[in-house]
Protein backbone atom coordinates (compact mmCIF):
# COMPACT_ATOMS: atom_id res chain seq x y z
CA UNK A 1 0.00 0.00 0.00
CA UNK A 2 2.92 2.03 0.40
CA UNK A 3 4.26 1.74 -2.97
CA UNK A 4 1.94 3.65 -4.64
CA UNK A 5 2.45 7.10 -2.82
CA UNK A 6 6.63 6.33 -2.63
CA UNK A 7 6.55 5.90 -6.05
CA UNK A 8 4.50 9.35 -6.65
CA UNK A 9 7.08 10.78 -4.57
CA UNK A 10 9.75 9.54 -6.14
CA UNK A 11 8.74 10.23 -9.47
CA UNK A 12 7.91 13.98 -8.06
CA UNK A 13 11.21 14.07 -7.13
CA UNK A 14 12.71 12.76 -9.95
CA UNK A 15 11.04 14.57 -12.50
CA UNK A 16 12.29 18.04 -11.51
CA UNK A 17 15.63 16.93 -10.02
CA UNK A 18 16.15 15.09 -14.07
CA UNK A 19 14.96 18.08 -15.85
CA UNK A 20 17.23 20.28 -13.60
CA UNK A 21 20.12 17.99 -14.14
CA UNK A 22 19.75 18.37 -17.86
CA UNK A 23 19.71 21.82 -17.92
CA UNK A 24 22.85 21.73 -16.09
CA UNK A 25 24.49 19.60 -18.44
CA UNK A 26 22.63 21.77 -21.56
CA UNK A 27 24.20 25.03 -20.17
CA UNK A 28 27.21 23.68 -19.34
CA UNK A 29 28.02 21.39 -22.22
CA UNK A 30 25.33 21.63 -24.61
CA UNK A 31 26.82 24.68 -26.19
CA UNK A 32 30.36 24.39 -26.74
CA UNK A 33 29.67 20.85 -27.53
CA UNK A 34 27.37 21.63 -30.30
CA UNK A 35 29.82 24.48 -31.60
CA UNK A 36 32.78 21.60 -31.38
CA UNK A 37 30.91 19.13 -33.87
CA UNK A 38 30.14 21.88 -36.31
CA UNK A 39 34.03 23.08 -36.41
CA UNK A 40 34.85 19.31 -37.17
CA UNK A 41 32.11 17.87 -38.80
CA UNK A 42 33.16 18.67 -42.70
CA UNK A 43 30.51 20.31 -44.21
CA UNK A 44 28.67 17.77 -46.28
CA UNK A 45 29.00 20.25 -49.49
CA UNK A 46 32.41 20.80 -50.00
CA UNK A 47 33.60 23.32 -52.61
CA UNK A 48 35.81 21.49 -55.29
CA UNK A 49 37.55 25.00 -56.03
CA UNK A 50 41.08 24.66 -54.31
CA UNK A 51 41.09 28.61 -53.43
CA UNK A 52 37.80 28.34 -51.72
CA UNK A 53 38.24 25.34 -49.10
CA UNK A 54 39.59 26.22 -45.54
CA UNK A 55 43.18 24.06 -44.91
CA UNK A 56 41.34 21.52 -43.16
CA UNK A 57 38.67 20.95 -45.68
CA UNK A 58 40.92 20.74 -48.46
CA UNK A 59 42.38 18.13 -46.44
CA UNK A 60 39.18 16.35 -46.52
CA UNK A 61 38.83 17.25 -49.99
CA UNK A 62 41.86 15.59 -50.94
CA UNK A 63 40.69 12.69 -49.00
CA UNK A 64 37.08 12.55 -50.72
CA UNK A 65 38.69 12.56 -53.99
CA UNK A 66 41.23 10.14 -53.32
CA UNK A 67 43.96 12.82 -54.29
CA UNK A 68 42.79 13.40 -57.69
CA UNK A 69 42.95 16.83 -58.66
CA UNK A 70 41.95 18.58 -61.67
CA UNK A 71 44.00 21.33 -63.63
CA UNK A 72 42.13 23.52 -65.93
CA UNK A 73 44.39 25.13 -68.44
CA UNK A 74 43.28 28.06 -70.23
CA UNK A 75 45.01 30.65 -72.28
CA UNK A 76 44.77 34.99 -72.30
CA UNK A 77 44.47 35.39 -76.63
CA UNK A 78 42.27 36.87 -79.00
CA UNK A 79 39.07 34.61 -80.10
CA UNK A 80 38.13 36.95 -83.44
CA UNK A 81 36.36 40.12 -83.02
CA UNK A 82 33.70 38.77 -80.75
CA UNK A 83 34.32 36.47 -78.08
CA UNK A 84 36.85 37.86 -74.97
CA UNK A 85 40.49 36.67 -74.57
CA UNK A 86 39.25 34.28 -71.98
CA UNK A 87 37.23 32.59 -73.96
CA UNK A 88 39.62 29.10 -73.63
CA UNK A 89 40.30 29.87 -69.63
CA UNK A 90 36.48 30.56 -68.85
CA UNK A 91 35.19 27.64 -70.92
CA UNK A 92 37.50 24.96 -69.46
CA UNK A 93 37.20 26.25 -66.25
CA UNK A 94 32.79 25.99 -66.88
CA UNK A 95 33.46 22.21 -67.62
CA UNK A 96 35.67 21.01 -65.63
CA UNK A 97 33.98 22.96 -62.36
CA UNK A 98 30.70 21.20 -63.14
CA UNK A 99 32.29 17.67 -63.82
CA UNK A 100 33.83 18.02 -60.86
CA UNK A 101 30.36 18.74 -59.01
CA UNK A 102 28.97 15.16 -60.59
CA UNK A 103 32.72 13.51 -59.60
CA UNK A 104 34.22 15.16 -56.33
CA UNK A 105 38.12 16.16 -57.64
CA UNK A 106 39.54 19.63 -55.91
CA UNK A 107 40.11 21.69 -58.91
CA UNK A 108 43.02 24.38 -59.23
CA UNK A 109 42.66 28.13 -59.87
CA UNK A 110 43.00 29.90 -62.89
CA UNK A 111 46.00 28.67 -64.95
CA UNK A 112 46.66 30.43 -68.37
CA UNK A 113 50.71 29.85 -68.93
CA UNK A 114 50.76 28.17 -71.80
CA UNK A 115 52.02 28.10 -75.71
CA UNK A 116 50.60 30.98 -77.43
CA UNK A 117 52.58 32.22 -79.14
CA UNK A 118 51.52 32.35 -82.49
CA UNK A 119 49.02 35.24 -81.34
CA UNK A 120 52.23 37.21 -80.27
CA UNK A 121 50.59 40.11 -82.75
CA UNK A 122 47.41 40.46 -81.52
CA UNK A 123 46.24 42.15 -78.76
CA UNK A 124 46.04 41.05 -75.04
CA UNK A 125 48.08 37.76 -75.82
CA UNK A 126 49.92 36.72 -72.61
CA UNK A 127 52.76 34.25 -74.56
CA UNK A 128 55.30 33.04 -71.66
CA UNK A 129 58.47 31.81 -72.79
CA UNK A 130 58.72 28.29 -73.63
CA UNK A 131 61.53 27.80 -70.67
CA UNK A 132 59.07 29.18 -67.91
CA UNK A 133 56.05 27.35 -69.75
CA UNK A 134 57.22 23.94 -68.70
CA UNK A 135 59.22 25.15 -65.08
CA UNK A 136 56.09 27.05 -64.20
CA UNK A 137 54.03 23.75 -64.85
CA UNK A 138 56.62 21.24 -63.21
CA UNK A 139 56.17 23.72 -60.19
CA UNK A 140 52.71 23.84 -60.38
CA UNK A 141 52.07 19.70 -60.24
CA UNK A 142 54.95 19.65 -57.65
CA UNK A 143 53.22 21.74 -55.23
CA UNK A 144 49.88 20.25 -55.83
CA UNK A 145 51.31 16.26 -55.34
CA UNK A 146 53.21 17.70 -52.25
CA UNK A 147 49.81 18.59 -50.96
CA UNK A 148 48.02 15.27 -51.99
CA UNK A 149 47.13 15.25 -55.51
CA UNK A 150 49.04 12.42 -56.67
CA UNK A 151 46.72 12.24 -59.73
CA UNK A 152 47.02 15.32 -61.38
CA UNK A 153 44.42 15.88 -64.40
CA UNK A 154 45.11 18.31 -67.10
CA UNK A 155 42.05 19.38 -68.79
CA UNK A 156 43.48 21.24 -71.57
CA UNK A 157 40.75 24.04 -73.00
CA UNK A 158 43.41 25.74 -75.36
CA UNK A 159 44.53 23.66 -78.89
CA UNK A 160 47.85 25.68 -79.19
CA UNK A 161 48.70 23.48 -75.97
CA UNK A 162 48.51 20.48 -77.64
CA UNK A 163 52.21 19.49 -78.17
CA UNK A 164 52.98 20.94 -75.14
CA UNK A 165 50.94 18.59 -72.96
CA UNK A 166 51.71 15.51 -74.31
CA UNK A 167 55.40 16.87 -74.15
CA UNK A 168 55.23 17.58 -70.33
CA UNK A 169 53.25 14.56 -69.52
CA UNK A 170 56.13 12.30 -71.43
CA UNK A 171 59.05 14.38 -69.68
CA UNK A 172 57.36 13.51 -66.14
CA UNK A 173 60.07 9.98 -67.09
CA UNK A 174 62.98 11.91 -66.53
CA UNK A 175 63.23 11.45 -63.13
CA UNK A 176 61.21 10.25 -60.21
CA UNK A 177 57.99 11.77 -59.01
CA UNK A 178 55.65 10.51 -56.79
CA UNK A 179 52.14 11.60 -58.71
CA UNK A 180 51.02 10.84 -62.15
CA UNK A 181 50.46 13.87 -64.90
CA UNK A 182 46.95 12.83 -67.04
CA UNK A 183 46.59 14.75 -70.38
CA UNK A 184 42.44 15.15 -71.04
CA UNK A 185 42.61 16.66 -74.40
CA UNK A 186 38.92 16.80 -76.34
CA UNK A 187 36.54 19.66 -75.97
CA UNK A 188 34.04 18.77 -79.15
CA UNK A 189 32.17 15.83 -79.74
CA UNK A 190 33.37 13.97 -83.48
CA UNK A 191 29.74 13.94 -83.76
CA UNK A 192 26.03 14.27 -82.70
CA UNK A 193 23.91 16.60 -81.61
CA UNK A 194 22.46 19.89 -83.68
CA UNK A 195 23.55 19.86 -87.10
CA UNK A 196 26.79 22.14 -88.04
CA UNK A 197 26.42 24.88 -90.30
CA UNK A 198 30.05 25.56 -90.83
CA UNK A 199 33.03 23.12 -92.24
CA UNK A 200 35.73 25.06 -90.96
CA UNK A 201 35.14 25.99 -87.31
CA UNK A 202 38.80 26.30 -85.44
CA UNK A 203 39.05 28.68 -83.17
CA UNK A 204 36.02 31.08 -82.38
CA UNK A 205 33.97 29.40 -84.45
CA UNK A 206 30.62 27.82 -84.78
CA UNK A 207 31.48 25.17 -81.82
CA UNK A 208 33.55 27.95 -79.73
CA UNK A 209 30.99 30.72 -79.33
CA UNK A 210 28.24 28.02 -78.80
CA UNK A 211 29.88 26.77 -75.67
CA UNK A 212 30.87 30.50 -74.55
CA UNK A 213 26.57 30.72 -75.19
CA UNK A 214 26.58 28.70 -72.27
CA UNK A 215 29.59 29.53 -69.72
CA UNK A 216 29.11 33.04 -70.52
CA UNK A 217 27.01 34.54 -72.18
CA UNK A 218 27.14 38.02 -70.99
CA UNK A 219 30.63 37.96 -73.28
CA UNK A 220 29.66 36.85 -76.47
CA UNK A 221 28.97 39.65 -78.76
CA UNK A 222 27.77 37.92 -82.11
CA UNK A 223 26.50 40.94 -84.05
CA UNK A 224 30.42 41.14 -84.23
CA UNK A 225 31.02 38.00 -85.24
CA UNK A 226 31.13 38.80 -89.53
CA UNK A 227 33.14 41.59 -88.95
CA UNK A 228 36.69 40.01 -89.40
CA UNK A 229 37.19 36.76 -91.35
CA UNK A 230 38.02 33.44 -90.40
CA UNK A 231 38.13 31.99 -93.42
CA UNK A 232 40.99 29.76 -94.54
CA UNK A 233 43.18 32.56 -96.39
CA UNK A 234 46.12 30.31 -97.22
CA UNK A 235 47.73 33.54 -98.25
CA UNK A 236 51.37 32.09 -99.16
CA UNK A 237 52.31 28.94 -100.08
CA UNK A 238 54.45 27.06 -97.69
CA UNK A 239 55.82 23.53 -98.36
CA UNK A 240 53.43 20.54 -97.74
CA UNK A 241 53.87 17.72 -95.73
CA UNK A 242 56.53 19.60 -93.32
CA UNK A 243 55.44 21.22 -90.22
CA UNK A 244 56.64 24.56 -89.50
CA UNK A 245 55.03 27.14 -86.81
CA UNK A 246 53.73 29.93 -88.98
CA UNK A 247 51.20 27.53 -90.83
CA UNK A 248 48.68 29.07 -88.35
CA UNK A 249 49.72 32.63 -88.73
CA UNK A 250 49.36 31.85 -92.87
CA UNK A 251 46.06 30.58 -92.97
CA UNK A 252 44.87 32.63 -90.27
CA UNK A 253 46.17 35.26 -89.36
CA UNK A 254 42.81 37.50 -87.83
CA UNK A 255 43.56 34.75 -85.13
CA UNK A 256 39.97 33.30 -85.97
CA UNK A 257 38.81 30.64 -87.73
CA UNK A 258 34.74 29.31 -88.74
CA UNK A 259 32.65 31.91 -88.51
CA UNK A 260 30.74 32.85 -84.59
CA UNK A 261 27.80 34.13 -86.27
CA UNK A 262 26.58 30.51 -86.93
CA UNK A 263 26.53 29.78 -83.26
CA UNK A 264 23.71 28.57 -81.42
CA UNK A 265 22.50 28.07 -78.10
CA UNK A 266 21.53 24.32 -78.36
CA UNK A 267 24.29 23.72 -80.22
CA UNK A 268 26.19 24.90 -76.87
CA UNK A 269 24.19 23.02 -75.10
CA UNK A 270 25.05 19.96 -76.39
CA UNK A 271 28.74 20.34 -76.71
CA UNK A 272 29.26 21.72 -73.29
CA UNK A 273 27.35 19.02 -71.67
CA UNK A 274 29.12 16.62 -73.65
CA UNK A 275 32.45 18.14 -72.60
CA UNK A 276 31.24 17.71 -69.23
CA UNK A 277 30.27 14.17 -69.36
CA UNK A 278 33.54 13.13 -71.00
CA UNK A 279 35.62 14.67 -68.15
CA UNK A 280 33.79 12.99 -65.50
CA UNK A 281 34.26 9.73 -67.17
CA UNK A 282 37.96 11.22 -67.40
CA UNK A 283 38.12 12.00 -63.41
CA UNK A 284 36.87 8.02 -63.08
CA UNK A 285 38.87 6.69 -65.00
CA UNK A 286 42.12 8.35 -63.20
CA UNK A 287 40.16 7.70 -59.69
CA UNK A 288 40.07 4.03 -61.22
CA UNK A 289 43.83 3.33 -62.32
CA UNK A 290 46.06 1.74 -59.94
CA UNK A 291 48.71 0.92 -62.44
CA UNK A 292 50.17 3.63 -64.06
CA UNK A 293 52.04 4.76 -60.45
CA UNK A 294 52.93 1.31 -60.21
CA UNK A 295 54.75 1.36 -63.43
CA UNK A 296 56.21 4.46 -63.25
CA UNK A 297 58.14 3.09 -59.58
CA UNK A 298 59.15 -0.20 -61.83
CA UNK A 299 60.37 2.41 -64.83
CA UNK A 300 62.11 4.76 -62.90
CA UNK A 301 63.74 1.95 -60.73
CA UNK A 302 64.92 0.08 -64.05
CA UNK A 303 65.65 3.33 -65.44
CA UNK A 304 68.64 3.87 -62.56
CA UNK A 305 70.62 0.64 -64.10
CA UNK A 306 69.64 0.21 -67.54
CA UNK A 307 72.54 -2.25 -68.10
CA UNK A 308 70.35 -5.08 -65.55
CA UNK A 309 67.20 -4.59 -67.74
CA UNK A 310 66.41 -8.40 -69.51
CA UNK A 311 65.14 -8.04 -72.60
ZN1 LIG B 1 39.85 28.96 -78.05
Amino acid sequence: MMTTPRTTLTRSLRKPSFFLAFLIVCSAFWSPCFLRAQATTPSPKLSVHWEELTASDFREGIHRSQGTCLLPFGILEKHGPHLPLGTDLLDVRYAALHAAEQEYAVVFPEYYFGQIAEARHEPGTMAYSRNLQLALLQETTDEMARNGCKKILIVNGHGGNDSLLPFFAQTQLDKPHDYVVYVFDERTPQHGGPAKKTKIDMHAGESETSKMMISRPDLVHQDRAASESGADQARQKIPEDVYTGIWWYMRFPNHYSGDGSAATHELGEYQMNWWIESVVKAIRAVKGDDVSLKLQNEFYEKSAHPLDTQP
